[in-house]
């Protein structure tokens, strides 16, 4: 069980950054990944009163409050039609609405989860986080930025682009944790992929071979698939090898390409 000597919450983002410097310190999101530890924390640091529960819509983007909860995404219609329905493909399966009411935002992306549906969907969708302190980064760079710099996420921003995106993963059974995730977009005629769950934290694959220049027949997805599928790095656990997951990439990623035409 997770415990608390003391809870607080922060009345300001300058106030909820001083507190998490102190390593014993926590952080609170929807709290559904964090109550699963063992541990005696120090000070639980909650930011529901900082106005990080609201989605923000300007011309150029959208800016996704840390404390927004996944029922939110999976519902918004802005975000939906940006993403040709990819943002609710992407949460509708994690466990169930009671939870996905709960968790949040910012506790899926800062989690930095190697499962993480959330994680993969973002990246393929060139997003970036803001943090309190070390300023607007890209997600990309965000996933391997050192978990020992404390800060506050604070905001995850999608930029407004004539992206297409196409979102499909595999569970074994339904509301399990993802074998595998996979994100196929493409903007002004670049495509790229991106693959969660390896079992290891979603990556970036670029069409560096050009092979869907020509468009998306049959042919370049299923080869453009093959490429991705021997590039990918993949290990395994109890959901499934690396030998499988390397299939279901290169079948995720074709399919995933050719619904691309669709959307
Ligand atoms: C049983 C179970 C099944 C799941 N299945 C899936 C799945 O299939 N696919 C999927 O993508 N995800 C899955 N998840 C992950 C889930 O969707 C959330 O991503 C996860 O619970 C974290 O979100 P939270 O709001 O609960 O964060 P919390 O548990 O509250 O926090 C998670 C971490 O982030 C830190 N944190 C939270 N918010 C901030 C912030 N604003 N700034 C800095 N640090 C912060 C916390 O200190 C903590 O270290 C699952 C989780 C559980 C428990």
């Amino acid at each position: 069980m997770l415990s608390f000597n003391q809870y607080v919450r922060a009345q300001s983002l300058e106030e909820a950054y001083t507190l998490c410097q102190k390593k014993s310190n926590v952080v609170l999101g929807g709290m559904l990944w964090l109550k699963m530890q063992k541990k005696n924390a120090g000070t639980a640091i909650d930011l529901c009163d900082l106005g990080l529960d609201q989605i923000e819509e300007s011309e150029e983007e959208y800016r996704i409050g840390a404390m927004v909860s996944l029922r939110t995404l999976e519902n918004h219609a802005g975000l939906n039609a940006l993403t040709q329905g990819a943002m609710a493909e992407a949460v509708k399966h994690i466990v169930g609405v009671q939870f996905r009411n709960l968790a949040t935002a910012g506790g899926s992306i800062y989690g930095r989860f190697g499962f993480s549906d959330v994680m993969t969907l973002f990246m393929a969708l060139d997003a970036k986080v803001e943090l309190y302190h070390a300023g607007v980064m890209e997600i990309r760079e965000f996933a391997g930025f050192s978990r020992t710099n404390r800060d506050i996420l604070t905001y995850i921003i999608i930029p407004k682009t004539s992206r297409k995106t196409v979102y499909l993963s595999m569970r074994n059974t339904e509301t399990d944790f993802p074998v595998l995730t996979c994100a196929v977009s493409v903007l002004d005629g670049r495509y790229s992929c991106v693959v969660g769950a390896r079992p290891a934290l979603a990556q970036v694959y670029e069409d560096e071979k050009n092979l869907l220049a020509h468009g998306d027949t049959a042919e370049s997805a299923a080869a453009f698939a093959a490429d991705i599928a021997s590039r990918a790095e993949f290990a395994g656990n109890m959901r499934g090898s690396a030998a499988y997951r390397r299939k279901l990439c290169e079948v995720l990623v074709r399919r995933a390409v050719l619904a691309l035409q669709e959307v």
